[in-house]
């Protein structure tokens, strides 16, 4: 993961110290503390006709590896905006939130550390499948081919897809 060497703020170099109980850099010169916080993900389960949405990444963190449509929630949006957003930037298809699945925690070690990765069960609605700028591939799986990390990692939502009349 990339620091901060110097502040953000005022370009000082950092000092290390105890701050609300917890070793952190911080300014002493404009009092500025660079907290570590987990980064805000939504993610997208999107699926149709009992087929799951999934991206092949084109960038790190897991570039190459399938995955469900994701990406940072921005400035001023909701979770479900950016969960939307993101599906529609990277597969070119719009969807309709059905329900949170959950919140996890990952921690990626390539680039961002840890990520609080909120992930939403979503009905694709329209759209031409086309995969955008930041992925190599979309396309629909189904279930019985998805990635084993995947069947694991969402092995309730694939339960109660299979299960469900809406989808
Ligand atoms: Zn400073």
């Amino acid at each position: 993961m990339k620091e901060y060497n110097y502040c953000p703020i005022c370009a000082t170099l950092l000092q290390m110290g105890t701050l609300e109980g917890r070793e952190r850099k911080y300014c002493p010169k404009c009092d500025f503390v660079d907290y570590k916080n987990p980064l805000p993900v939504a993610l997208a389960v999107a699926v149709k006709d009992k087929r799951f949405l999934l991206i092949k990444r084109g960038l790190p963190p897991v570039k190459g590896m399938w995955a469900s449509p994701s990406g940072f929630i921005e400035i001023g949006e909701t979770s479900e905006e950016a969960c939307l957003r993101e599906l529609k930037e990277e597969t070119g298809v719009s969807g309709e939130i059905v329900k949170l699945i959950g919140v996890l925690r990952i921690e990626d070690k390539e680039i961002y550390g840890d990520m609080l990765i909120i992930a939403y069960l979503v009905k694709v609605k329209d759209g031409e499948l086309t995969p955008g700028d930041e992925v190599e591939d979309a396309r629909f799986f189904d279930i019985a081919e998805l990635p084993g990390y995947y069947s694991l990692l969402f092995k309730d939502s694939i339960e109660e897809i299979q299960n469900q009349e809406i989808f």
